[in-house]
């Protein structure tokens, strides 16, 4: 008998219409967004099982796994403990022969599917039990004998069966005998039933099905790939098949990338010409003078903002590298032209600190500065007579989102610098380079991010790097402690706080509400109320109003308190030079860029400080080796690749980054040559058809479209 013609089906046929799903199955497939057969042959394997070891049952060793071909010899309801069905298996033929026990708990129905006489293919684990051979609830598929002494599947569903043959035998198996695609899991349905599903389905695509979108890679036809991703025979398929969908998935992001960095290298933007006057009368009466690097990137600033293009730029540097006083600098020369600037952070305490910051290192000065938030508008320096003009007054902003809202929207606006750009939306990033004015935008980021993210999520923005740090630090030790040491780390800090000088307490991390964090920062600040019983101690989270986190921010800057406990709040730009000591409890818990920003809130003065991370993780378990890196290095840059590799790409991206799509086939996020590739493929057509007129291109221009619809437009 041969298999049945199968029924054809397309990429965008709705799963809804297909025989052989039940409803149920179908409600929990649209419950996980999958709505056509397009959405399931796209999920991507997250990994695979090489299911291959296909031994004799005689061969079997206790402890091994391994994928067995036999035949049932007897089978049947046991009862120990608990009920559980049991099939006595051995090899075909050889009824004396070596046996093995298929044992299934909790699974009733493998009862109606199994039966002596049949033969089975089966995969799982080997284990001894009172002498005998045994798996547990073991993957399985039934094989039915053909005429000719083939044997092919029994298929459950649909009665398709393709020729397609894995290990010479002319067995056909799905789930066993053959490297296995492992998907992640869909609630309501099988792991197995899944795969079946995307077995079916892919059998029955046509064989020059076209890819969706753009096809980057046409040597190497769709329908070949997909059954490479998901049914490879070799492993080398499989590498080689995603591959083909990391570049074409690459060559999408870095296609609009491209093509927004020609876009606005085509936009014309306000010319800033400025004389030296405020920037330089900063320079005078700072207490230091710019390092070389921010003072080169200074100048890569004023040169762009001078150009009749709009400024684009991106302007990295490690915690405490001094980026502000570099965005200060670039607005000075901006409001010098006659155009306002306007600073934007992602947190009340943030725009605080740098209208505090601004107001006193311009205090001699004849700008006007203001701070607007949604709770508080302040406004120091020159204020015009007329009110009415006021509006059109060159003036720094400092702000947070409010200063998005329309009627906040600063008039006749220079420069827009975004601080920490991945905590807001591109399409913030958007809302001011669209604006009527064209200002010049200068982008910030508070971590380092890896080289191959910052050409992805920026790379249609010039980057100026600051890879220095000023002169006058001090040193910042990094130790790792076991909680058992506490008392000489106690006596430490006393130490040090008779010195004068100021130490935050980290609370253990406590990512599911902002309730438990605060209660366990409560917690955290009563234990240390009663070691240090003489010592003003401040808490911070998450919890408090804007107003109680200013004051609480102000009493430990104006050193009044002298001990802050807090949660992450207190992780991104906060500076008090004064501060020597950084304690993290439960240090492993936090992420390594996380880690690596709160170090950066000690050291920011001229005394030597210590980051002591607390943790009980030995040598090889989890979390420790992000301890390590960090007691290794203070490098920034170098922490955000070793993150990288430590949690892969995606896990970095979905805590750390916004602004970038769904992304299946992470492993592009970190290769550099395949970035490369896919940016020198996107410059090359839009070299050839800028416009994307050419009838090859309409996926193109559909891509764009789409992009700049989602709004995910880093
Ligand atoms: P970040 O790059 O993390 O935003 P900041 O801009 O907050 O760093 O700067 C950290 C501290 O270093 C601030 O107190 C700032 O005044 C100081 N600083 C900035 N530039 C210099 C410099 N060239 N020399 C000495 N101190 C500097
Ligand atoms: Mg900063």
């Amino acid at each position: 008998m041969l298999p049945v013609a199968p029924v054809k089906v397309a990429l965008t046929d709705a799963l809804e219409g297909l025989p052989d799903i039940s409803p149920r199955e179908l409600q929990a497939l649209h419950a996980a967004s999958f709505f056509t057969v397009g959405d399931v042959l796209m999920r991507i394997p997250r990994r695979y099982e090489d299911r291959r070891n296909t031994k004799p049952v005689a061969a079997l060793l206790n402890g091994e796994t391994a994928s067995l071909l036999v035949h049932v010899y007897s089978a049947g309801w046991r009862f120990s403990y608990k009920r559980y069905y049991e099939v006595s298996v051995g090899a075909e033929g050889d009824p004396n022969g070596a046996r093995l026990l298929l044992r299934w708990f909790n699974m009733p129905y493998v009862a109606k599917l199994l039966a002596t006489g049949m033969n089975l293919s089966i995969y799982g684990k080997v284990k001894e039990f009172a002498g005998k051979l045994t798996m547990t609830n073991p993957d399985f598929e039934v094989m039915e004998d053909e005429d000719a002494g083939q044997r092919l599947v029994t298929l459950a569903m649909g009665g398709v069966a393709t020729p397609l043959a894995d290990d010479g035998a002319e067995v056909l198996r799905v789930h066993t005998g053959r490297i296995v695609p492992i998907y992640r899991g869909i609630s309501g349905l099988a792991a197995r039933r899944f795969r079946r599903l995307v077995w079916d389905l892919l059998f029955r695509l046509p064989e020059h099905v076209a890819q969706p979108g753009y096809d980057i890679a046409p040597t190497y036809p769709f329908r070949e790939a997909l059954q490479d991703l998901h049914f490879p025979a070799e492993p080398e398929q499989y590498r080689k098949a995603r591959l083909r969908f990391a570049l074409a998935e690459c060559f999408s992001r870095q296609f609009c990338v491209a093509w927004r960095r020609r876009r606005a290298q085509g936009r014309s933007g306000r010319v800033n010409v400025t004389t030296d006057g405020y920037f330089q009368e900063l320079l005078s009466t700072l207490p230091f003078s710019l390092t070389k690097a921010q003072l080169r990137c200074v100048q890569e600033i004023r040169v762009d903002m001078a150009s009749t293009r709009q400024m684009n730029r991106l302007l990295q540097g490690d915690v405490g590298s001094g980026k502000t006083l570099v965005a200060l600098c670039a607005m000075l020369l901006a409001v010098e032209s006659g155009g306002t600037a306007a600073m934007i952070a992602p947190t009340q305490i943030l725009a605080e600190q740098h209208f505090n910051n601004f107001r006193r290192l311009l205090s001699n000065m004849d700008v006007r500065l203001s701070l607007r938030t949604s709770d508080r508008a302040e406004d120091m320096g020159y204020v015009p007579d007329n009110p009415a003009e006021a509006d059109d007054t060159p003036r720094l902003l400092v702000g947070t989102h409010a200063l998005l809202y329309k009627k906040n929207r600063p008039r006749n606006l220079a420069l827009a610098v975004i601080d920490e750009q991945h905590k807001f939306g591109v399409a913030q990033r958007e809302q001011f380079v669209n604006s009527g004015d064209s200002p010049d935008v200068l982008v910030m980021t508070a971590t380092p991010i890896p080289r191959t993210l910052t050409l992805t999520l920026y790379g249609d923005l010039d980057v100026s790097v600051i890879d220095e740090l000023p002169a006058n630090r001090g040193e910042i030790i990094t130790a790792l402690r076991n909680p058992n040491h506490m008392k000489r780390i106690i006596a430490f800090m006393q130490s040090e706080l008779q010195a004068g000088r100021q130490i935050y307490i980290v609370a253990p991390l406590i990512e599911e509400s902002e309730t438990r964090a605060q209660a366990a920062a409560t917690t955290e600040l009563e234990k240390w109320r009663e070691i240090f019983p003489q010592e003003p101690i401040g808490l911070l989270h998450g919890r408090l109003s804007p107003e109680e986190k200013d004051a609480v921010m102000a009493a430990f800057r104006a050193n009044e308190t002298h001990i802050l406990v807090a949660t992450t709040v207190v992780e991104v730009g906060v500076d008090v030079p004064n501060a020597t000591i950084m304690l993290i409890n439960d240090a492993d818990t936090f992420g390594l860029s996380q880690l690596h920003q709160l170090r950066g809130r000690i050291g920011r003065g001229q005394h030597k400080s210590y980051c002591i991370l607390l943790s009980s993780a030995k040598p090889g378990e989890p979390g420790r080796e992000k301890l390590d890196v960090l007691c290794r290095t203070i490098n920034g840059f170098e922490i955000a690749e070793e993150d990288f590799r430590l949690r892969g790409p995606g896990d970095v991206l979905g805590t750390a980054q916004s602004g970038l799509g769904a992304v299946q086939f992470t492993e592009w996020l970190s290769d550099m040559r395949l970035i490369h590739r896919a940016t020198r493929d996107a410059n090359a057509i839009l070299e050839q058809d800028p416009e994307l007129l050419r009838p090859e291109h309409a996926p193109l221009r559909e891509l764009i479209a789409a992009e700049a619809e989602q709004g995910v437009t880093a």
